[in-house]
């Protein structure tokens, strides 16, 4: 029976996924090595070179804000710049602590429709400015799937990186939803990250249904060679890694991840088609992930407030629909219905 509440406001307002909750307990005994010097974290750390098909270095971190941040800050010097969405996270939800991190590399923000950044931008934000008084661009942040629920194309990626590539730039992917993106995808995680040129992946697992961790996949493993002491100034760095390494043995072994992941999708699909048989209600952009973006007519939108559903208003001037491991077809029906007056 589904309750009118917050689980379209964020994929983060669902708790935790038995699997991974499993497996926290599972990890619960007796004695470990710790700082991630444990069996679960080797385990965990070779899930991730299995899934993504390379020898690539793999840290955990409990946020994503850390994990964009820190991986930022490994790609660029203070003064180098990063080139990022104008709606990107990085620019819009994390106080600053990319800036903070990499001591004051600037952000540079790049247009694009429907969260994406458009290649044209992103070569001009390269070359615009070459002289010493402004600070140059050294990494290109890609959303991968975007704040507005879209995911980039490999051969999307593989073009920006046609471009960053000649002009010595790293990309990084903030992949807080990336499990999403690779389940609409339907392609290898390899194919959409380092074959296309991707140097560091922040791939989320909190949105996903883990407790408090992000993974942060080096593929460009120099760039990475001293993320650890990063991390541990940080205070990002784990004592009882093998709570965090242990469920993403279990979320990315046993085919969790994208489990969950194409039914977030599914529902996000569901909930698309409904909104958008009601008289009134446009949607703003496609619906490519776990995510729905629909300007409401104002008495629907008040019906479902007055109704106790929560979804947010602030980003991109409609309503967002987040669908996540726990949300069910009936919370999708219970909403619509209401929607539907
Ligand atoms: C949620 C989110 C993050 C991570 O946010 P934290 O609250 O710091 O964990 C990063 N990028 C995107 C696109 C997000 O949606």
């Amino acid at each position: 029976m589904s309750i009118p509440g917050c689980q379209f406001a964020s994929d983060n307002t669902a708790g935790v996924c038995p699997e991974a909750w499993e497996a926290l307990s599972e990890a619960n005994h007796g004695f470990e090595s710790s700082y991630g010097d444990d069996r679960f974290t080797q385990t965990a750390c070779d899930s991730f070179r299995d899934l993504f098909e390379t020898n690539c270095d793999v840290y955990f971190v409990f946020t994503g804000t850390a994990a964009n941040s820190l991986s930022l800050a490994s790609l660029c010097r203070s003064y180098q710049s990063v080139i990022a969405h104008q709606v990107a996270h990085v620019e819009t939800d994390e106080c600053g602590a990319p800036e903070f991190f990499s001591n004051g590399s600037k952000l540079l923000l790049a247009t694009g429709d429907n969260g994406k950044c458009d290649i044209a931008d992103v070569e001009r934000l390269i070359v615009h400015r070459k002289d010493l008084h402004f600070p140059k661009a050294k990494a290109l942040s890609l959303s991968q799937s975007t704040e507005y629920g879209t995911v980039y194309h490999p051969d999307e990626v593989k073009n920006l990186w046609g471009v960053t590539r000649s002009h010595g730039l790293s990309i990084h992917m903030d992949g807080a939803r990336f499990a999403n993106a690779i389940a609409s995808l339907g392609c290898s995680p390899a194919e959409v990250t380092w074959r296309s040129g991707v140097d560091v992946l922040c791939f989320g697992g909190t949105k996903l249904g883990m407790a408090m961790t992000e993974a942060v996949v080096f593929f460009n493993r120099e760039l990475g060679a001293e993320f650890a002491w990063r991390c541990k100034q940080a205070g990002q760095l784990a004592s009882k890694m093998r709570f965090i390494s242990a469920q993403w043995s279990r979320v990315l072994g046993d085919g969790t991840w994208l489990r969950y992941a194409k039914q977030a999708n599914g529902l996000a699909q569901a909930l698309s088609a409904g909104l958008q048989e009601i008289p009134g209600v446009e949607l703003l952009h496609p619906v490519q992930a776990n995510a729905v973006f629909a300007k409401l007519p104002a008495e629907v939108d008040q019906r479902l407030r007055a109704a106790g559903w929560k979804y947010y208003n602030f980003i991109g001037g409609g309503a967002r629909f987040m669908c996540s491991w726990k949300t069910s077809m009936e919370d999708v029906n219970a909403l619509l219905s209401k929607a539907r007056g």
